[in-house]
């Protein structure tokens, strides 16, 4: 048999075996909290068009990989799932039994697939929220029962009969923890956080897939954007870039509801689920025209195949809902929130000031673990944010936070950072002169917004190496420090610009060997929005709590400042003139046992 004939017969296989709709077996067998799920019809054909892409399509010779670039709830993460449970246990794909064989049962080959996210964290979560619950309601259990009897069957590892199997993992940096699975499938969840490393190294397990093009398999990667110049942006502009076209019943021309970058959505969308065609201006249905509508390409002889969307057409969406959550009606989301995750666009790279692929990227040390004690010749730096949480007292759910760096030449490494469990005054105490005694710390800076008392204390007990900081508004001199005074006036913006331009340049090194224990971290440094101040005539970077919190990133920043502050001798000499060189401490200091909640 020669190629061609090799194609002919998958092609007829294809044929005859699609006649069962992946769409259908979806709504037939699984069901959302014990409702049925509902994708044909009420407004969702745009979804039952990528939903039949990927099962269908880009499982043939020539199919392509996809990317998909949308806002936030917009159920791709739930299509995705729907998608991993059809190809697992809808019976169409595996090696035939013996039985199955006699009886002439045609199914393509066995199936290989890979749900995966940047971060374990991402994955356990999706497990146990989202896959768990969503396996083990479906009709019938069909899917358990699908599952192959003393086959592996873990959250992350799920056999099926005729060999099909679901891995859902985690990639970390490299990409290198999955090198001896292999997939014919993979998803990767949460694209815009993806380290480049980690998606080409997990894309080779590919190389033997049964389906879609030779050697490459099917990739499907979809995500809500963040910055300009991302490396989601330059792979979506290898796509053919599709939007979702609605259909006017009046003139029977298609137009898009939304196109990034601009604005004609706001005359196109009249009110509620009311819209009217740009062409015709005929009022009608939203979700008639998208049951009508379809997918349009806009570049043609493209790499990849791209679909944009984003809440707008979602059937449950008005356009108050929209309207309500624009950053000038609703003091909750900022701009660049809007931006990214309502109306699926990227921002300018000065809104998204970190993310978790520059990180990874450029301050992954790999092969470094969280250290749980100092070195007793290289001096530490620590920085403590104090958690808004006060006792006895409601309102404040954060913890505090230590982040301990080590200066070796310009390159600043993270040695351990944690929250420390506890809310107690004395209990924060003798951690933290635990910390002083385990790590060789030469110099802390802490917050006196809601420490002072604390501050107070340590100093009592450990003199100027504790420093309390301000924030002192001059975004010109920045730092300030009185001889004799206790406290360090410092400007935050400053302070964090600091840090996020030392992450760009791989300055600042998070030990990346247990992953997990650092991704939080990571998070807390990416949570912050960036707007721009004028003061007298001058630009300055000004830094705002995003949703998510920040406490290490503010510890980190307090650390910076500690050393900082020890290079400069109190910020009397100009950093630009000091060669940076490894201070030695000459006295090794004792260290006692474990401290409970110092992790
Ligand atoms: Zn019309």
């Amino acid at each position: 048999m020669n190629a061609q004939e090799i194609q002919e017969i998958r092609g007829q296989l294809f044929k005859q075996i699609f006649s069962v709709d992946p769409v259908s077996w979806v709504e037939n067998n699984l069901t959302m909290d014990g409702e049925s799920f509902g994708i044909r019809g009420k407004g969702r054909k745009y979804l039952v068009d990528i939903y039949r892409y990927i099962a269908i399509n880009a499982l043939k010779p020539n199919g392509k990989p996809i990317v998909i670039f949308k806002g936030r709830q917009v159920e791709a993460s739930t299509m995705a799932l729907a998608l991993d449970f059809y190809f697992m246990a809808s019976g169409i794909f595996g090696t035939p039994t013996h039985e199955e064989m006699l009886a002439g049962v045609k199914k393509l080959s066995r199936i290989k697939v890979l749900h995966c996210f940047p971060q374990d964290k991402q994955t356990d979560r999706f497990i146990k929220e989202k896959a768990n619950p969503f396996m083990n309601s479906a009709r019938d259990d069909i899917v358990n029962k699908m599952k192959l009897k003393n086959g592996a069957d873990t959250d992350r590892i799920k056999q099926f009969i005729g060999d099909n199997s679901l891995f859902m993992e985690s990639t970390g940096v490299t990409g290198d923890r999955l090198r001896n699975l292999s997939a014919d499938v993979i998803f990767f969840d949460e694209f815009q956080d993806f380290v480049v490393r980690a998606i080409s190294n997990t894309t080779k397990i590919q190389m033997a897939s049964r389906h879609g093009p030779h050697g490459k398999g099917i990739q499907v990667y979809f995500g809500t954007p963040k910055e300009k110049g991302s490396f989601f942006e330059k792979t979506w502009d290898k796509s053919d870039k599709r939007y979702y076209n609605l259909l006017c019943k009046r003139c029977k021309r298609y137009f898009p509801m939304f196109v990034p970058g601009t604005e004609d959505w706001k005359e196109i969308w009249i009110r509620e689920q009311i819209i009217s065609c740009p062409h015709c201006h005929e009022l009608q249905d939203k979700l008639q025209a998208v049951d009508n509508g379809k997918w349009i390409p806009t570049v043609k002889g493209a790499a990849y195949v791209g679909f944009h969307f984003n809440r707008f057409i979602h059937p449950d969406t008005t356009k108050e809902l929209i309207m309500d959550l624009a950053p000038e009606n609703n003091p909750l989301t900022t701009d660049r929130e809007y931006r990214n995750e309502v109306l699926g666009e990227f921002s300018s790279g000065e809104a998204t000031p970190m993310t978790p692929q520059i990180i990874g990227e450029n301050c992954a040390d790999l092969n470094r673990s969280i250290s749980r004690v100092g070195s007793l010749t290289v001096p530490t730096y620590l920085g403590i944010d104090w958690g808004k949480k006060v006792d006895g007292l409601s309102g404040g759910s954060s913890y505090s936070v230590a982040v301990l760096i080590e200066a070796h030449g310009d390159v600043m490494k993270i040695v351990n950072a944690f929250k420390l469990d506890t809310r107690g005054f004395s209990k924060k105490i003798e951690i933290i002169e635990e910390i002083f005694k385990r790590y060789n710390v030469k110099q802390a800076v802490a917050d006196m917004g809601y420490g002072e008392d604390l501050v107070a204390e340590l100093q009592s007990r450990l003199m100027s190496r504790v420093l309390g900081w301000y924030h002192h508004a001059n975004y010109r001199n920045p730092y300030k420090f009185k001889q004799h005074d206790y406290y360090i006036h410092a400007n935050k913006d400053r302070m964090v610009e600091h840090a996020f331009e030392l992450m760009k340049n791989g300055k600042i090194r998070f030990p990346f060997k247990q992953q997990a224990n650092i991704e939080w971290l990571v998070d807390h440094c990416c949570s912050m929005e960036a707007a721009q101040k004028i003061v007298k005539g001058q630009v300055f970077n000004t830094y705002i709590k995003g949703s998510g919190p920040n406490d290490g990133l503010v510890a980190l920043t307090y650390a910076l400042l500690a050393y900082k502050f020890v290079m400069t001798r109190g910020f009397t000499m100009d950093i630009m003139k000091i060669r940076p060189f490894q201070v030695k401490n000459p006295k090794p200091l004792a260290i006692t046992g474990y401290v409970p909640g110092m992790r």
